[in-house]
């Protein structure tokens, strides 16, 4: 490794935070020159296959170069310009391709910067939405247990309370009502009576509730669980009888990730508010959106004071929005679907093996994701660098070993993803 980047790491680890990290960390970071498809060069060369869509937003992988041109082209033209009284085409383009992909029904669109913000608005929109209809007691929120809604205060307040990572935060964050989380998995179609909880606590609670918030078929961040659509089908049937509404977290979910463009697909639901995020610009630059029905929209606007309270300075950066617009239409523009398949029907072959392995808990697929769950919380680490040993970048987190490739990872990088992910469990175990 070049001299340079010695120091550069160096004033890295001294000086600036990593997400839930300390200064200085621990072990170093390790540093990126480039990356481009599924493959990630480090600093001394090494290359890496990337399992992670950097947190499940580079669908297209790295670079890509029809993205790569649509950025060029909207910076020439206008990387910015305030939303304020002002509009543009990127923004316009971008909601309409959002209204139409969406659930039917979802077609009023606020772009914000990111997924924790979009999930902000979300609840805003649910809180002026009942404070129009003269129902102010309806503030607090519903959702069920191993969520990750985000890391700001409101939506720290929905993350799961015992196991997220927000726990030391408990005493200064609004109290809500959590349900059991849904325990039967994807796959399962009785239903075990696994909904009863959150029914109970709905109809104990329902006046003071504004809104239902949930992560669709997929809880990400506080578990990797995937649960089965009847249970969503179900929640939503409950939020219509009870009145209350339902926010739909498909930050992590959109476009898709589970094998239909958005989750809510698999139950075929809209709820009241869709939130989007991570994927939306293909993992290139930050941009969020949160949708609603007109019933939200007409309601906030018949209320007092008739305006939705927000408005981030940076809303629909018209260069995030040309970049979600080159990254939909290439989405739509590829196969997909059967890319997923292809990429769900390896996880399964190489992966599910393991179940049988002493000291894995669980081994689950579903669309483009993987998750090897372990007995231990403590190997994360280790398995994070024998992968990276095994020439594979992963990110663990605590028991959960899991990945998220791009769409359009070449069959061969797939099999040595698998390989080395398989490998790196193994010997961590096994030592
Ligand atoms: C990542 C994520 C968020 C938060 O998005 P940020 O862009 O990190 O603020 C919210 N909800 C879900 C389901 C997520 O996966």
């Amino acid at each position: 490794m070049q001299n340079n980047w010695h120091q550069l790491l160096q004033f890295d680890q001294q000086h600036i935070w990593h997400p839930y990290a300390k200064i200085p960390s621990t072990t170093p970071m390790i540093g990126v020159q480039k990356a481009k498809g599924s493959i990630i060069t480090l600093a001394d060369n090494k290359e890496l296959i990337d399992g992670m869509s950097s947190w499940w937003a580079c669908i297209h992988g790295y670079n890509h170069p029809t993205i790569q041109q649509a950025m060029h082209e909207q910076i020439e033209q206008m990387p910015h310009i305030m939303f304020g009284g002002l509009t543009h085409q990127p923004a316009i383009d971008l909601a309409k391709r959002l209204v139409k992909l969406t659930p039917l029904g979802l077609d009023k669109v606020f772009f914000s910067d990111s997924g924790s913000v979009a999930v902000e608005v979300a609840i805003k929109m649910a809180l002026q939405y009942w404070i129009s209809l003269k129902k102010p007691q309806k503030k607090q929120l519903m959702t069920v247990k191993n969520g990750y809604h985000g890391d700001t205060f409101a939506t720290m307040a929905i993350c799961d309370p015992d196991n997220g990572m927000h726990a030391i935060f408990s005493h200064a964050l609004i109290q809500h009502h959590f349900a059991a989380a849904p325990q039967m998995g994807f796959n399962k179609t009785s239903d075990n009576g696994d909904i009863n909880d959150f029914k109970a606590l709905l109809s104990q609670h329902h006046q003071n509730i504004a809104a239902v918030v949930i992560e669709p078929i997929v809880q990400g961040a506080g578990g990797m669980r995937f649960y089965r659509p009847d249970y969503l089908k179900q929640v939503c049937q409950l939020c219509q009888s009870y009145n209350v509404l339902l926010i739909a977290d498909e930050i992590a979910t959109g476009f898709g990730r589970t094998g239909k463009l958005f989750a809510c697909e698999w139950a075929d639901i809209t709820p009241d508010i869709l939130c989007l995020g991570k994927a939306l610009t293909g993992g290139n630059l930050t941009l969020a959106a949160t949708l609603a029905t007109a019933k939200i929209s007409e309601t906030i606007s018949q209320g007092n004071p008739g305006l939705l309270m927000h408005g981030p300075t940076f809303m629909a950066n018209p260069l995030a929005c040309a970049t979600a617009i080159a990254s939909i239409d290439l989405l739509l523009a590829s196969p997909w679907k059967e890319n997923i398949r292809g990429i769900e029907k390896h996880l399964q072959q190489e992966l599910l093996p393991l179940n049988k392995f002493s000291g894995v808990k669980d081994v689950r697929v579903l669309g483009a994701i993987g998750v090897i769950e372990l007995d231990r919380a403590d190997l994360g680490e280790k398995i994070q660098e024998l992968a990276v040993q095994q020439g594979v970048w992963l990110r663990p987190f605590g028991s959960l070993i899991y990945t998220m490739p791009a769409y359009n990872i070449p069959q061969a990088q797939l099999q040595q993803l698998t390989d080395g992910m398989v490998n790196a469990v193994k010997i961590a175990l096994s030592s």
